[in-house]
């Protein structure tokens, strides 16, 4: 909990029975331990934890034994394609092609649900997100877009527990490894989790990215807030701010990533699952030139055990959504720049951590032996967080215009990915 293997994903506060509870949301996001727990009680949290360890091997074998194709940076699927939903509302509404959306509401209305786990904005404090059990389009739709800041899907395991009905569950990987340990085991709490769906996931932040943009535009005060996006309107996005005041606040995506370096969740360093290998679809944006210059919204989908396959058969026949099949190869191309910071990162990083002496997760698996050069781009990247982490650097940055800075990290980055892009490619298929 106080180390940076907690994901926060919530399922101890969940299953706690209000023993553990997050503290400071705008803050570092915490569990924190408010009454004595029970060994019962310990042992199940400890069994539910992903952060410290789960094995990926193990619940490969357990989940999809029967998925016919593998690669270790894509995960077990049946098939990959590029798509977006068919209904306009639904595409423009969501964050890439709307295709989570999508089918969390194809499942409703054919009834093979009756409601779906979605994370949706806080009604009472709508500067912070909130999970709900969506029961109607209307709400499935509301909750579109992805979320940008800390979230913990799983405190909501409670009312999961007591729904009377079949539920969609979206979660980001580390919640649906925890959701998977928990139906390996057979806990009650997860009984009523027919389909689990989620989006592909390079890093979240702590709510301070908020509170540095707001500064940013010379507002202080985050309770100001009246409705807050991640990336609304036409695809990729703006993250956008609508204060009580009227004031309207808003940023290009790719310019509001200047945010990641200055506020990431350690976690997210050292989490390998990119493409949310633990789902029955999965679905990322579909990064590629051709489809950037498109706007409107396309999304990378994975499909991965046979009933998320069938789904996906069904929908595409019934003309709910688009799909084009691409090859393993040119997904893994499309992603490069991600599996190479999940599936290679993100393990230097471990190993970096190992010689510090600190505590490291356990994937049951490794991926090692990389070229020299990428060790020390990873000593470059890895020196870049800690020093922009810092509270200095983000108090320099926040004296800078955002659309400059926006500017300027979009151009950066662009500079750098073409830099590193040998590294990045070298073996990337194999
Ligand atoms: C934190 C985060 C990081 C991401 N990083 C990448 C990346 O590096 N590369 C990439 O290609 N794609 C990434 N994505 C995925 C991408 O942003 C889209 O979510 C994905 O393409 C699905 O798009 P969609 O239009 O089908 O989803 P939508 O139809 O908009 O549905 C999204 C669903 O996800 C749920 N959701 C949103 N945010 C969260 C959250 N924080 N935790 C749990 N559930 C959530 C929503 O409630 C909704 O049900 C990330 C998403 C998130 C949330």
């Amino acid at each position: 909990m106080r180390s940076h293997l907690c994901n926060r994903c919530g399922s101890c506060v969940g299953l706690s029975e209000g023993k553990i509870v997050f503290e400071d949301r705008t803050g570092d996001y915490r569990p924190v331990i408010k009454s004595p727990i029970n060994n019962e009680l310990a042992e199940v949290l400890w069994e539910a934890c992903p952060g410290k360890y789960f094995d990926f091997k193990r619940y490969r074998s357990v989940f999809y034994s029967q998925t016919p194709h593998f690669h270790e940076f894509t995960g077990p699927y049946y098939r990959i394609g590029i798509g977006y939903a068919q209904n306009p509302e639904t595409r423009l509404k969501a964050a890439s092609g709307g295709i989570i959306s999508a089918i969390l509401i194809w499942l409703l209305q054919k009834k093979f649900i009756d409601g779906a786990v979605v994370l949706s904005m806080s009604d009472k404090e709508p500067w912070l997100t909130e999970p709900i059990i969506a029961t109607t389009p209307e709400q499935i739709l509301a909750a579109a877009q992805s979320k940008y800041i800390i979230s913990s899907v799983n405190e909501i395991l409670p009312q999961i527990t007591t729904f009377d009905g079949k539920l969609a569950y979206v979660g980001l990987p580390g919640q649906i490894q925890s959701i998977r340990k928990l139906q390996a085991i057979g806990h009650p709490s997860v009984k009523n989790i027919a389909f689990v769906f989620g989006p592909f996931y390079g890093n979240t932040l702590h709510f301070s990215s908020v509170n540095s943009f707001l500064r940013t535009y010379g507002e202080r005060d985050h309770t100001q807030i009246n409705r807050l996006f991640f990336r609304h309107g036409e695809w990729p996005g703006n993250m956008r701010v609508e204060l009580k005041s009227g004031r309207v606040i808003q940023l290009k995506k790719f310019h509001a990533n200047y945010l990641i370096p200055f506020h990431i969740l350690r976690n997210s360093l050292y989490c390998t699952d990119l493409a949310n290998e633990f789902t029955d679809i999965s679905g990322g944006d579909a990064w590629a030139p051709v489809y950037e210059e498109r706007g409107k919204g396309f999304s990378m989908i994975i499909s991965r055990t046979a009933k998320g396959d069938q789904i996906l058969e069904q929908m595409i026949s019934e003309g709910a959504l688009s799909f084009e099949p691409i090859t393993e190869e040119e997904s893994i191309v499309m992603h490069s720049h991600g599996y190479d910071f999940k599936k290679r990162g993100a393990f230097i990083r471990i190993q970096f951590r190992k010689w510090l002496g600190k505590s490291v997760p356990d994937y049951g698996y490794i991926i090692r032996d990389f070229a020299f050069s990428r060790y020390l781009m990873e000593i470059v990247i890895s020196s870049l967080f800690i020093l922009l982490g810092t509270k200095v650097a983000r108090w320099l940055v926040e004296r800078l215009p955002p659309t400059l800075i926006g500017g300027l990290f979009e151009k950066t980055r662009n500079v750098w990915k073409k830099s590193t892009y040998a590294i990045k490619r070298k073996n990337l298929k194999q």
